[in-house]
Formats: structure tokens, C-alpha cells, sequence
């Protein structure tokens, strides 16, 4: 049984501010231990559930937060960035489940800590009539190869993200949200216990009863992006076949899950990187 586990930073336990999330911060380097033990904690439960391989995506920032001499020994690592699935590159058919750990909820979200999607100039996303965010990217390309999304760890409203998008997953919130950027936290060692054994009870109750169906949207995809600002549009504009339907919001017309994701990853990366445009 392979199983792929995504992770990112915003969702981990006692993980509420940029001074944990971004690199060199003030807390940044307690946070990814943080992030490194949670990750090694679901890895641990799948390999306890019967898994005979792990590949972790490190997916939060440039992939470089991931401590790989601290991870089980077993454990496979994809690092660094750029890469062209972002925050599930090397999904692919042959894996029977993904984890998510470390995972928030999407841009817009009320209570919920660091929620965002992909970057903060992002108000809102949508892949047809979808809301999504970074649970919902990451499940439907995961769904693109029929891969369903098992388990999720994070934020109390990232946890009831998950579970409206994708019924039969089990989850884990490490932390109750007060507000955008606090909450209240469980212990790092109840969180890396409560991970391990849940993961790990989602992965045998799949593997004998059945997995969940994967998330999947078929045909063409209708994406529509908001901005927080009407000069996003202008940067993205500049792409081929993006429409503006008015100040701050676009459209594109999509082939498949595939093509919505990478336009999407795209104008993502224009609207934040490239501030002289
Ligand atoms: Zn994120």
C-alpha cells in the first residue's frame, strides 16, 4: 500500500502567525520542528496500518522546511520548488490514499488560523460552482489520478473544510481558531499521539472496508479567481484567454482538472512574485 502525504506549515499544532510560517521568523524554526514531528507522526500511522511506502511532499513556501534526518527512515521526500503540482507533485495513480497534514482552511474562511489560498492576494477561488482552497486543489488532483483523501490534520475550521468536501475522511484539529491568526492549542505531544493513532485507524478501517471515492470534477472546468486587488487582474491579463469579469475578478476556461489547476498555479505565482508588474 503507497500512501502520499502533503504537507504544509499553517495547520500544524501551536502554529498561528507569519512569525511561525515564514522563514526567518521569529518562531519559524520551532515550527517546522513542529511540522516535522506531526508529519513523521502520520507517517508513522500509515506505516502501522500497513502502508510499504511514503512519499512526503513538503509543500509549504520554497519545500524547504521539512527536517528529513528527524523523518522515519522509511520515509521518501519531495523538496524544494519550483515544481509543476506544487503541494501534490509526484501524485499518480499508484497511490491508494493521501494524507493531509498541516492543512488550513481557504482564503475568506471566518475563525480559521492563517487561512489562505496559495498566496494572500487571493480572495477567492472557484473550479466550476466550488469554493476551494488548498484542501480542495490538493484533493482534486489527487481525484485527477483517482486517489482519494483520507485523513487531514489542522485548524478546527480547516478539519470542517475538509469534512463537507470530502465525507468519509477522518480528521485531527490541533487547534481551535480564535481568529485569523490565534487559537487555542493542543500540547505538540497530543497532537503527534492523536495524528499517529487517527491516521493510522483511517488507513487500516480503508484498507478493509473500502476507500472513500476520490474527488474528482470531470469535463471542462470553469475557474473563477478574485483578487484583493483590481492590479492582480492586471498582471494576469497578460495571460492567454483569461477574461476580466470586472475589478478584481477573472475567468478561464478549462480542458480539464489539469489545465484549471496550472493557470490557476500560474496566476498565483504572478499576482504575488512579480511585484514589479
Ligand atoms: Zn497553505
Amino acid at each position: 500500500m503507497k500512501v502520499y502525504i502533503s504537507a504544509d506549515i499553517e495547520g500544524i499544532g501551536c502554529v498561528v502567525r507569519s512569525e511561525h510560517s515564514s522563514p526567518g521568523g521569529r518562531e519559524y524554526e520551532r515550527a517546522r520542528r513542529f511540522m516535522t514531528a506531526e508529519v513523521n507522526s502520520a507517517a508513522l500511522g500509515a506505516f502501522a496500518a500497513g502502508a510499504t511506502d511514503v512519499v512526503v511532499a513538503d509543500s509549504h513556501n520554497v519545500g524547504l522546511n521539512l527536517i528529513p534526518e528527524e523523518l522515519d527512515e522509511r520515509v521518501r521526500l519531495i523538496m524544494g520548488s519550483p515544481r509543476p503540482l506544487a503541494m501534490m507533485e509526484g501524485i499518480d495513480s499508484g497511490f491508494d490514499a493521501v494524507f493531509l497534514v498541516g492543512y488550513h482552511g481557504c482564503a475568506g474562511t471566518a475563525d480559521a488560523v492563517i487561512a489562505h489560498t496559495f498566496t494572500g492576494r487571493m480572495a477567492e477561488v472557484r473550479f466550476n460552482d466550488l469554493v476551494i482552497g488548498e484542501i480542495g486543489i490538493s484533493a482534486l488532483l489527487a481525484g485527477a489520478h483517482r486517489v482519494p483523501v483520507v485523513f487531514m490534520s489542522g485548524d478546527d475550521a480547516g478539519c470542517r473544510e475538509a469534512e463537507a468536501l470530502l465525507p468519509g475522511l477522518a480528521t485531527v484539529a490541533v487547534k481551535q481558531g480564535i481568529g485569523a491568526y490565534a487559537a487555542l492549542c493542543s500540547h505538540p505531544r497530543i497532537c503527534r499521539q492523536r495524528i499517529q493513532k487517527t491516521a493510522e485507524a483511517a488507513l487500516r478501517a480503508c484498507s478493509q472496508s473500502g476507500f472513500p471515492a476520490p474527488l474528482t470534477l470531470s469535463g471542462p472546468i470553469t475557474v473563477e479567481m478574485r483578487f484583493t486587488t483590481a492590479s492582480g487582474v492586471d498582471r494576469v491579463l497578460r495571460m492567454p484567454r483569461v477574461e476580466r469579469l470586472d475589478g478584481n475578478r477573472i475567468r478561464y476556461q478549462a480542458a480539464d482538472v489539469h489545465e484549471a489547476f496550472a493557470a490557476f498555479n500560474t496566476m498565483a505565482d504572478l499576482i504575488e512574485l512579480t511585484t514589479f508588474i
